[in-house]
């Protein structure tokens, strides 16, 4: 149920229709928009039959949420929000400009990581990616560095000044990667693991949170639901392909999951060209449709040399085709009606 207040309610009035519901037996959530405050009402919708809202001073409107959703849903919450990274908040999703995340698909050695974040940095990326522990498909496979490329991580943020995002894939290493990290990424293969993204509602982290292989809109919906419910709102959604019967490419991309999302919740949605294509020719091609379709900001894998990468070289950007990628990016930008966001804009958005 969304109740939508008058304009000039006052805070006694917002008190006693809260205190009216949870009397009943539900839990109540309170957004403050700049034109109008939505108080949703979380939990069984038939305990209400009997509490005559519409009759309460300051009630406007009295609307079910027929989605499973609540509160994701774009219903529920009065603007569209703005999920802040970083303890300075240097970079931001969902706010006028698009941000670019960009990094290894693994955190390789201290040399590397040092490397990507200066040329991704200078190119124009407000956030560092790279991976500690990776999800690999194969158990002989590069599983990451682990804590070593935490600590790594952490150290390369102290000398550029990148916020930094890495995956989480065990609700045991939740606490070491919210330690090192600025954001914690749940990965494809894992946004349908309740018992993480139920630890995840209660760390004071944004999360990124990737669309499964075959995961429905409304299945990544409920699964940012989960992280939602248990206290953490700071979610950023991120389309990275679905897999489909077409080989040509290793996923494929879903445009329209992008205007979708956005008429289905407040959260940011991003969009990762890397993974979606798999291939370092479609990136740049796929991340620009992700603009031009309203995406809040893209994820990029790039390599100082993506011959030599020990996971996904073959999607990886060498440091020349990002900075053109990058220098291309604007005019998408601007014809979409925003902005490339830099980490100029960042702190001046905290001063
Ligand atoms: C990654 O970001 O490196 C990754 C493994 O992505 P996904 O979970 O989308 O496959
Ligand atoms: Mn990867």
């Amino acid at each position: 149920m969304i109740i939508v207040t008058r304009p000039n309610v006052t805070d006694a009035e917002i008190d006693h229709i809260r205190e009216r519901i949870e009397a009943a037996g539900m839990r109540t959530h309170l957004s403050r928009g700049e034109r109008r405050t939505i108080i949703g009402c979380i939990g069984d919708e038939s305990l209400l039959q009997e509490v005559p809202l519409r009759s309460l001073p300051g009630v406007e409107s009295v609307t079910p949420v027929l989605k499973p959703y609540k509160l994701a849903s774009r219903e529920f919450v009065a603007d569209r929000t703005v999920v802040r990274v970083g303890g300075r908040a240097e970079a931001s999703f969902g706010g006028p400009s698009v941000t670019v995340i960009a990094g290894p698909c693994s955190v390789e050695n201290r040399e590397m990581i040092l490397e990507t974040a200066c040329l991704v940095r200078d190119a124009g990326a407000t956030m560092l990616r790279g991976g500690a522990f990776k999800p690999r498909t194969s158990p002989y496979a590069f599983q990451g560095m682990g804590a070593e490329g935490l600590r790594l991580l952490a150290e390369v943020r102290g000398a550029t000044g990148l916020p930094v995002v890495t995956e989480v894939m065990d609700t045991r290493q939740v606490d070491l990667v919210a330690e090192h990290a600025d954001m914690l990424q749940v990965g494809a293969r894992n946004m349908q693991n309740f018992p993480l993204l139920a630890e995840l509602g209660r760390v004071r982290r944004p999360i990124l949170l990737k669309r499964g292989l075959s995961a429905t809109i409304k299945e990544l919906l409920m699964a940012a639901e989960y992280i939602m419910a248990n206290g953490n709102h700071e979610v950023v959604l991120c389309e990275r392909g679905i897999r489909t019967y077409e080989t040509a490419t290793r996923n494929t991309l879903d445009i329209a999951a992008i205007p979708v999302l956005k008429r289905e919740t407040h959260l940011p949605v991003i969009v990762d060209p890397s993974h979606a294509g798999g291939d370092a020719a479609l990136v740049a091609p796929l991340a620009f449709a992700a603009i031009a379709a309203g995406a809040d900001g893209l994820i990029i894998e790039v390599h100082p040399d993506p011959e030599c990468a020990l996971s996904d070289g073959d999607q990886s950007l060498a440091p020349e085709a990002f900075a053109d990628l990058m220098s291309r990016l604007e005019a998408f930008a601007a014809a979409a009606g925003r902005t490339i966001s830099s980490a100029h804009d960042a702190s001046r958005a905290v001063a």
